[in-house]
């Protein structure tokens, strides 16, 4: 059975993103586990096209792209600059919540397709690398890495920071040394992991945010579990000065654009190190000198809808293209931009198959379900997770997978429940056997719609007749 590569991590950074994941993505991560526990790898149908593609960078987004341009027969060649495969989700996110052995699985299973990983190769120049490797085409996804600072009054201070070069540091094996109290200055969810990294190294951290909980970038569920954790968070207060042993703060009031307002009242707090949390640029100075390539004023590079940049050929997707920067995101740009690679190296566009209609609640017969409150999912317990990188959110065992998929409404989606099947007073319908759905005898169906009326996941539409010319 043919796994897909990376279905995991995307199942993590989809849930990620959720307060309360779904039954799908509940059941996706079981499926995700499994094919890293078995090894499944996909198999290749496409032909050998004999087209060359050179990706740079190895995070989510390359990753993503080299994934779906080998389905297609290319030759894929990944240029990553770092030790290891992973981009962000290897140095950024934590193994607490994306654990390396599963990470290292799914980029095994990629390189198992037969893409080639050349690391430790930070690309300088892409046109001579693009001529010099006969490719055909580029993707880049070189990621965000360069942190954002900031101007902070320091007299004597201790250790200033940034969060992406801590993480690193960490994952690497050299986490710096700090004092007891380590403050973290920004609101996004790389200050909220700055923290709970602090924590598990034994550090007391407190976060200082310059807007409250409702305004901050970070999601709900990683401000939730910091605070379950034992990490301070000092909502609306902004950053004065620092030195040896504290830190001053202004505090802050939001106005009624949402925008922090300073209110002129200091206060002190206690703190030996301070980690900048305030988010990344991206480093496309290498592009520069490329032909044609149009950047924003921000440096991110401007791509069109097939996600090609200005100059024909090279592509680009991911944290370094203007958008959200997640690792969903990042996957979605690979995915999108290796469909338009092969349609351009095709000399063709690519065409995107039109949306289904939404199935809203109102057309699903939801007494068909079993009704059954959401449960939570496994979480490490609250000390261990204090203190080790073991992965807090935990797996699910293949019961608790098929009860959840069994939750799953399948929205729009037919899962032959037979219900057509037996209604149908005509037998205008065949069963074409277990996954192939049924067959409508049209010659036989009268329209009386009682198929239409009891589908309880609305997979079936009634189209008028053609009036008749
Ligand atoms: C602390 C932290 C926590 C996060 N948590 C989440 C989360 O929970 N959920 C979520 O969805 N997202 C999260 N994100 C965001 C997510 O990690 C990024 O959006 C995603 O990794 C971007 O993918 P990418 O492939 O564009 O770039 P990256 O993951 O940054 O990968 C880019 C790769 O390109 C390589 N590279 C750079 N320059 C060159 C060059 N010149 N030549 C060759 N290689 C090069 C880099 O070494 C890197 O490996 C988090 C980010 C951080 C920092």
């Amino acid at each position: 059975m043919a796994g897909s590569a990376i279905i995991r991590v995307k199942a993590i950074a989809i849930a990620a993103n959720l307060t309360a994941p779904s039954p799908f993505m509940r059941s996706r991560r079981f499926l995700g586990d499994l094919a890293l526990e078995e090894q499944w790898t996909p198999q290749i149908t496409a032909k050998p096209t004999g087209k060359r593609i050179l990706i740079v960078g190895a995070g989510p987004s390359g990753l993503s792209c080299a994934h779906h341009l080998a389905l297609m027969g290319h030759t894929v060649e990944i240029h990553e600059a770092g030790p290891v495969a992973g981009g962000m989700m290897h140095f950024g996110i934590p193994s607490y919540r994306l654990p390396r052995n599963v990470l290292d699985g799914e980029t095994a299973r990629i390189e198992r397709m037969g893409v080639k990983i050349v690391l430790n190769h930070k690309v300088e120049d892409i046109v001579a690398e693009k001529q010099n490797g006969k490719f055909d085409a580029v993707f880049v996804a070189v990621g965000a890495h360069l942190s954002k600072k900031t101007d902070i009054p320091a007299r004597d201070a201790g250790k200033i920071l940034d969060a992406v070069s801590f993480l690193k540091d960490v994952e690497m094996g050299n986490a710096p040394k700090m004092g007891r109290r380590v403050a973290i200055y920004g609101g996004g969810n790389t200050a909220m992991d700055a923290a709970r990294v602090a924590m598990r190294l034994g550090h007391e951290p407190l976060i200082i945010y310059r807007r409250d909980r409702a305004h901050m970038p970070a999601h709900e569920f990683e401000a939730d579990e910091a605070l379950e954790e034992g990490v301070k968070i000092h909502w609306l207060r902004t950053i004065k000065s620092i030195d040896q042993t504290t830190v001053t703060v202004e505090v802050m009031e939001i106005d009624d654009k949402g925008r922090p307002k300073p209110t002129g009242q200091l206060e002190t707090l206690e703190a030996n190190d301070l980690i900048l949390a305030l988010g990344q640029d991206t480093d496309t100075a290498f592009l520069q000198k490329v032909p044609g390539v149009q950047f924003k004023a921000d440096g991110t590079v401007i791509v069109s809808e097939q996600m090609m940049t200005r100059a024909a050929g090279l592509f680009a997707g991911g944290d370094m293209v203007p958008s959200e920067r997640t690792v969903t995101i990042g996957v979605g740009h690979g995915k999108k931009a290796a469909r338009n690679i092969d349609a351009y190296l095709r000399g063709e566009g690519y065409a995107k198959p039109g949306k289904k209609d939404l199935a809203t609640f109102d057309k699903l017969h939801l007494w068909f379900y079993t009704n059954v409150e959401q449960r939570p999912q496994g979480h490490v317990e609250l000390q261990k997770r204090r203190t080790s990188f073991d992965e807090v959110v935990q797996g699910l065992t293949e019961k608790e997978a098929a009860f959840e998929a069994k939750r799953c409404l399948s929205c729009g989606n037919c899962f032959e429940c037979d219900g057509c099947y037996g209604a149908c007073p005509e037998d205008a319908i065949n069963k074409l056997g277990v996954g192939k759905r049924y067959e409508y005898n049209y010659d036989l169906c009268t329209g009386c719609a009682v198929c239409f009326e009891q589908c309880p996941c609305h997979a079936i539409t009634m189209i008028p007749e053609p009036a008749p010319v």
